[in-house]
């Protein structure tokens, strides 16, 4: 029987990392011929073609970049694929894998992985995570559940993941949902049903910039004051506990966001905005009634991406179904 055919793509990261001579920091120059030459046993589980599509840590990523990645990921599964795998670095890991899956129209599974140890480092994990990314890629039960993220032997879902350590190797987890699935053994095993997903069209425009302010004790309001004269398009706060901010914040962002689409996030890295307990001055209550929206529960930084894309796409008026508190669960 012939064996399925899995699309493999490097773009850089730690997974890719190594030192040119002993003492100095690793930086991104292992192929993707390379790393697969680190699994040789998916030989017998796949047909795979590998392609090195960057080398960078991910940091220096961008949408442009991604959008680029995206089309050949589609183009893999137009010619065949079953599944895509994407390994990259971590630091954005959660970002790009939510732009990919609210782009990504196949049933296929799209995987990113990554490394927290480079190739240099002992225990190195990026082999690991990425023959668990092309089991999860090459498994049926994988389809229809968009992009999903593999590490450290938990499969987690693209709205969810965050990577919540700087350092460990259990680096990524899914706050308030948890994994989605585990790598047991060489079995992909998911502990729910797929969801139902919308996807956007590309964007048309990229030129769209949308800043993303995180409210901190104290603090002034000058970059506020300056947003709609910089030219953003669009502004996610990183707010207080459910999604507030002080009375100064508050009052700046009434006028901004009559001019463009502000959004507020917890910046407390787990949980959802809240929208009808709070009516303080800077409470979610009154930020919804001077036009904010409210991110429920995707992360500040995750609410950035939606809202570029939305903009991109001309779809603003689609907002709100994109942004889930409790009452949609
Ligand atoms: N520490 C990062 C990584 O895990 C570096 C990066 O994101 O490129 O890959």
């Amino acid at each position: 029987m012939e064996l399925p055919k899995l699309a493999i793509a490097a773009l850089g990261g730690t997974v890719s990392m190594q030192t040119s001579n002993p003492g100095e920091g690793v930086v991104p120059m292992v192929s993707g011929e390379t790393l697969l030459a680190s699994i040789p046993q998916l030989t017998t589980l796949a047909r795979v073609s590998v392609e090195t599509l960057g080398l960078l840590p991910s940091a220096s990523l961008d949408f442009e970049f991604l959008l680029s990645v995206l089309s050949w990921a589609k183009f893999q599964v137009k010619q065949g694929a079953v599944g895509v795998v994407i390994t990259q670095g971590t630091d954005t890991l959660e970002e790009a894998a939510l732009f990919f899956d609210y782009l990504w129209p196949h049933d296929a599974p799209l995987v990113l992985t990554g490394a927290m140890r480079s190739a240099a480092q002992p225990g190195a994990d990026g082999p690991a995570n990425l023959l668990d990314a092309c089991r999860v890629a090459l498994a049926e039960s994988s389809r229809q559940r968009g992009v999903q993220v593999v590490m450290n032997g938990q499969i987690h879902h693209a709205r969810s993941v965050r990577k919540t350590d700087s350092l460990a190797l259990q680096a990524f987890s899914s706050p308030t949902m948890g994994p989605a699935g585990l790598l047991l053994e060489d079995r992909v095993c998911y502990l729910r049903p797929p969801e139902s997903r919308t996807v956007l069209p590309l964007p048309q425009q990229t030129t769209q910039k949308v800043a993303m302010l995180e409210a901190s004790l104290s603090a002034d309001t000058l970059l506020l004051e300056n947003i709609l004269d910089l030219g953003y398009d669009g502004l996610v706060i990183a707010g207080f506990g459910a999604g507030h901010v002080s009375e100064k914040w508050a009052a700046k962002i009434e006028s901004i966001a009559e001019k463009i689409p502000v959004i507020i996030a917890t910046r407390t890295g787990s949980g959802s905005t809240a929208r009808a307990s709070y009516g303080f001055m800077g409470g979610e209550m009154d930020l919804i009634h001077k036009g904010v929206s409210m991110a429920g529960f995707l992360c500040p930084r995750k609410a950035r991406i939606l809202l570029w894309l939305l903009i991109g796409c001309q779809q603003l008026d689609e907002l709100g179904q994109y942004l889930t508190d409790g009452t949609t669960l």
